[in-house]
Parts: C-alpha cells; sequence; structure tokens
C-alpha cells in the first residue's frame, strides 16, 4: 500500500485526500513509533476488506481526537461541515447516526481523526430492526483475564442455550465482547428487554461473579454484563477500530481456540493486526452472518404500554 504524496503534508490514500498526514494521534510508546493519521489512513485501507461488513453500511458514531488521543476527545453522532464526501448523515427513528456507504469511507474517517467507530447492532438498510446483540463484559477492580475469559464462554453457553450463536472479540480496552448475529422482526425497545433479562439472569444465578447494574461501586470483584449496547442509537466499538487510548488497541474478532486464560488483548493493536490478518487462514468469524437466528420468547407485535 502506498500513500502518494501530494501537496505539503498532505497525502492522498485511496482517492481520500488526508491532510496533516504525519499528525500523531498515539504518541510513541514501547512498541513502536509515534501512530500518524496516515497510519490510521494506511490501516483501514489494508484491512478494509475484513472490516468492511460490520462497519460500511451501517449506522455509526465517531470519536474524534483532532489533537491526537492525548488532546480532547469527542463521541459525534452528527458531522459538521467540510467533511469528506465519503461520509453522510442520517437519522432513524429519531436517533442521529453517522454512516458511509463503502469502504473509502473508511480512509475518510481517518482524515477527520475519527479514531474510534462505533456501530450500532443494525444496518442501515433496516435500522430498526437489531442483527446482532453485543454482551460487553466489563471488568470490576481486581478481575483478572481468566475470569473475563471465563464470563465470555458462560455467556457463550447462555446464548446457545437459547438458540443463538456467540462470537467473541476483544474490545481494544479491557474488556471482551460476545455478539450474537439475529434476526428478528421486534423492535428495540423488546430487544432491549431481552438483552437485560439475559444479564440479570446472570446476576441472579452468580451475584457473587455477575452484576447487571452500572453502579460503579457495586462493581468490585465482578463484572458487568453491560447489556445497554443494544438499543435504538446504542453502540459498541466496531470491530477492526482502534481505540483512542495508549497502545492503540483494536476491537479484534477471535476464534474462541483463542479465548483462554492466557489470552491478552494488548497484542491485538493498530500495530499488529495487519500481519495477523495477512496470516490467518479463515476468518475468526466466518458464517457470522449466516448464522442469525430469531430470538427466542419475543413476538414481532410491540411491547403493550403498561
Ligand atoms: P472496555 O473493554 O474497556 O470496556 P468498551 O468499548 O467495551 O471497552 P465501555 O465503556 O464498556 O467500553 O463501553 C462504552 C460504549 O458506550 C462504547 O462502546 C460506545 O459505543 C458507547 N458510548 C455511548 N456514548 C458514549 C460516549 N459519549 N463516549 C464514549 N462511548 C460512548
Ligand atoms: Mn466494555
Ligand atoms: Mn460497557
Amino acid at each position: 500500500v502506498v500513500a502518494r504524496k501530494t501537496e505539503r503534508g498532505a497525502a492522498e490514500i485511496g482517492g481520500v485526500r488526508i491532510s496533516h498526514a504525519d499528525r500523531p494521534l498515539w504518541p510513541e510508546d514501547a512498541n513502536g513509533p509515534a501512530l500518524t493519521k496516515q497510519d490510521l489512513a494506511l490501516y483501514w485501507q489494508t484491512v478494509g476488506e475484513q472490516a468492511a461488513p460490520g462497519i460500511v453500511g451501517r449506522p455509526l458514531a465517531f470519536v474524534r481526537c483532532p489533537d491526537g488521543i492525548g488532546g480532547e476527545q469527542f463521541f459525534q453522532k452528527h458531522l459538521g461541515r467540510g467533511m469528506p464526501e465519503a461520509l453522510h448523515e442520517a437519522e432513524a427513528d429519531g436517533a442521529p447516526y453517522v454512516a458511509f456507504a463503502d469502504a473509502s469511507g473508511l480512509v475518510a474517517a481517518a482524515q477527520i481523526a475519527a479514531v474510534e467507530l462505533h456501530s450500532w447492532g443494525s444496518s442501515e438498510a433496516d435500522p430498526v430492526h437489531a442483527d446482532r446483540l453485543v454482551f460487553d463484559l466489563d471488568p470490576g477492580d481486581g478481575v483478572t483475564m481468566p475470569t473475563i475469559v471465563q464470563a465470555a464462554r458462560e455467556v457463550k453457553q447462555r446464548l446457545e442455550a437459547a438458540g443463538l450463536a456467540a462470537f467473541c472479540r476483544t474490545s481494544g480496552g479491557k474488556g471482551l465482547h460476545v455478539v450474537a448475529p439475529v434476526r428478528t422482526k421486534a423492535g428495540w425497545d423488546q430487544v432491549r428487554a431481552w438483552c437485560r433479562a439475559f444479564a440479570e439472569a446472570m446476576e441472579a444465578d452468580a451475584p457473587g461473579r455477575f452484576i447487571s447494574t452500572t453502579r460503579k461501586k457495586d462493581r468490585d470483584g465482578k463484572i458487568l454484563v453491560d447489556w445497554l449496547r443494544n438499543g435504538l442509537g446504542s453502540t459498541a466499538i466496531a470491530s477492526f477500530s482502534p481505540r483512542a487510548r495508549p497502545g492503540a488497541g483494536v476491537a479484534t474478532p477471535l476464534a474462541w481456540r483463542e479465548v483462554t486464560e492466557t489470552l491478552d488483548p494488548q497484542v491485538f493493536n493498530l500495530r499488529t493486526i495487519p500481519a495477523r490478518l495477512a496470516r490467518q487462514k479463515a476468518d475468526p468469524w466466518e458464517g457470522f452472518a449466516d448464522e442469525a437466528r430469531d430470538l427466542p420468547g419475543i413476538s414481532d407485535k410491540p411491547a403493550r404500554k403498561k
């Protein structure tokens, strides 16, 4: 992949003009030199094909870091003026989002220093119907990786018991996400209620290990089963998005055989993912879309008001 230098300080990557291409987004660290806007744009060009299914054509929100990850960060569901043509904004049922229709939008996102791409659990084609659920496992203080791994496997078992398929990814941060492809005629309110009940059942069965409410003070030593990623306009970090955190961790789809006690999410980062993809023989989430199943136990009628 080559970046063509255009005017001073700018580069053209995949047909998108990258201004201030050398501007650092992540500072130098023990694993390498600073990562620039150009590095981010080239990353997206390299991984775009694999990343597209979870990002392109889906409602998104951006975390923008115009001055790098050490500066102010803006969580944005709207675009300002002067945005690259590849990006657009829209809304569904009153909930605003940003999106793009093809992989050039990934590079355009780098151009506006949109470091993190967060996605809805539905597509732009049908935003009001979930096509995936995300259970976001958030460790409280003192919880170690093997315990989070155990929790992810338990979420998998429970989803499978409900007739759903389950896939795991790192979040690029501290926790893991378990993602279930679904197809449902039920609206987001019912899907959200289903996810809440799922998390509450985990807490009810093992209150010493799991919690389903976000009160931070009650989380010590437990894992929050965060079901709030599911809803109209709710987002979770998209697979392959880097994080605006030191080390440039990347939310990385894993095969379940990689989800073991020795899992170290930090090895999955902007510097390492292209090589991981190059050596991968099969997509760890192979068959994801084909495994979408109906959510059990909810009707497709709107919930009755109490
Ligand atoms: P970690 O593994 O460190 O928990 P994570 O991505 O799961 O990483 P969380 O804090 O658990 O981080 O989840 C935050 C989620 O909330 C994000 O994925 C994002 O999609 C969503 N979100 C909603 N509003 C905001 C906001 N203003 N800023 C950041 N994230 C937001
Ligand atoms: Mn989380
Ligand atoms: Mn969370």
